[in-house]
């Protein structure tokens, strides 16, 4: 977009201020109604969902997901074990750990934490995982099934983008929804899942050109590249709703207040006490003024990514049973 064009934009959008996507308040209610029925599941059945989280290495952002998704168990009374691996663990090794977990009655989700070190064969390890036990619905029997529109354990982030558009009364069927990248994790399972709800799905990729104009048609908006920031005013179209999966971290306090301009001061004082803070793919000072509502980062789809999992696994343990169609 040239100057001028951009200078219109900001223009038209200078008092606009995007509508925060409230990912803590649904995330709160998938992890509510997951409590519930884990605890119908205990009164009914005596039965007590529970996950083991698997991590391999010593990555300190692994270490802390793994800690979230524990955390978010004991929260809502289900079950769960974390198991932690050496670096050096061999795809052997770890395929010889999920057959274990794969063979133990009372576990019901499985979930080894990603990224593996390298040497580490990610896909035969996703394989190995039994699909009735695939609570990060990553297993090639799920994805088909998701594809072929059956029940399956759905990929939490990209089933938890469309809780949070659904419950926030945001229209898909007939919306024009833009989704930029094209991983197994996010961008594919997201388009497929919007489509299915009657959306018209468009995917941008590292090789699309004129991206901007692609996804200034959309009405609603999907970024997960993993680059902080790359989303900007331009790329949006006035009103949309965009949602930031993105989590970069942002070390340069001249870059923290180009993001977060008069609001940078909580960024600010994050950055002096830890090293960094936490920003997604989308500007959020730029794009916080041309779109009608935004996803928070923090706050936004990573809560709802944990959500999803306890909804999964209690799922799981009631699908294993019978409980609920498979
Ligand atoms: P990924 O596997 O690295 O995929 C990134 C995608 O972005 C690829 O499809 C890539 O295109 C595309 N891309 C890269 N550069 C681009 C460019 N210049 N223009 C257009 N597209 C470009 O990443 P991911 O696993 O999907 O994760 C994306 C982000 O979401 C990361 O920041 C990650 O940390 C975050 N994430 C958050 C959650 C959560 O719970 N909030 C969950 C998962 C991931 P090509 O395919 O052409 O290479």
């Amino acid at each position: 977009m040239n100057a001028k064009a951009m200078e219109t934009l900001t223009k038209e959008n200078e008092s606009a201020k995007a509508q925060k996507l409230d990912g803590a308040r649904v995330a709160a209610e998938i992890k509510r109604e997951a409590a519930e029925d884990a605890a119908r599941l205990k009164r009914d059945y005596n039965l007590t969902p529970r996950l083991a989280a698997v991590r391999v290495g010593g990555d300190p952002a692994s270490a802390v997901y793994v800690q979230n998704k524990v955390r978010a168990c004991e929260e809502l009374g289900l079950g769960s074990e974390h198991i932690s691996l050496p670096a050096e663990t061999t795809t052997q090794e770890l395929h010889a750990v999920v057959d274990s977990l794969n063979r133990r009655e009372e576990v019901d989700g499985i979930l080894v934490q990603l990224p593996l070190p390298k040497g580490v064969d990610e896909f035969k390890i996703i394989e190995a995982i039994d699909p009735a036990k695939d609570v990060d619905g990553f297993h090639p029997v799920n994805i088909g099934r998701m594809m072929l529109r059956q029940p399956a354990l759905l990929p939490c982030t990209p089933a938890g983008i469309v809780e949070l558009l659904v419950r926030e009364g945001v229209e898909i069927a007939g919306a024009r929804v833009c989704v930029v990248g094209r991983s197994n994790i996010v961008g594919r399972p997201v388009a497929e899942l919007l489509l299915q709800r009657d959306a018209t799905v468009t995917i941008c990729h590292s090789r699309t050109r004129h991206i901007a104009e692609v996804t200034r048609e959309a009405d609603i908006l999907v970024v997960a590249v993993g680059r902080a920031g790359f989303i900007r005013a331009e790329h949006v179209k006035p009103g949309a709703t965009v949602i930031d999966v993105g989590m970069n971290k942002l070390t340069d306090e001249t870059e923290v207040k180009d993001f977060f301009g008069d609001n940078a001061g909580k960024r600010l004082n994050a950055l002096s006490a830890r090293g960094f803070t936490l920003v997604g793919d989308v500007h959020p000072a730029q794009v916080g003024s041309v779109a009608g509502r935004l996803t928070p980062v923090p706050g936004g789809v990573g809560l709802l990514t944990v959500a999803m999992l306890m909804r999964n696994t209690v799922n799981a343990a009631r699908m294993r049973r019978g409980l609920l169609r498979w």
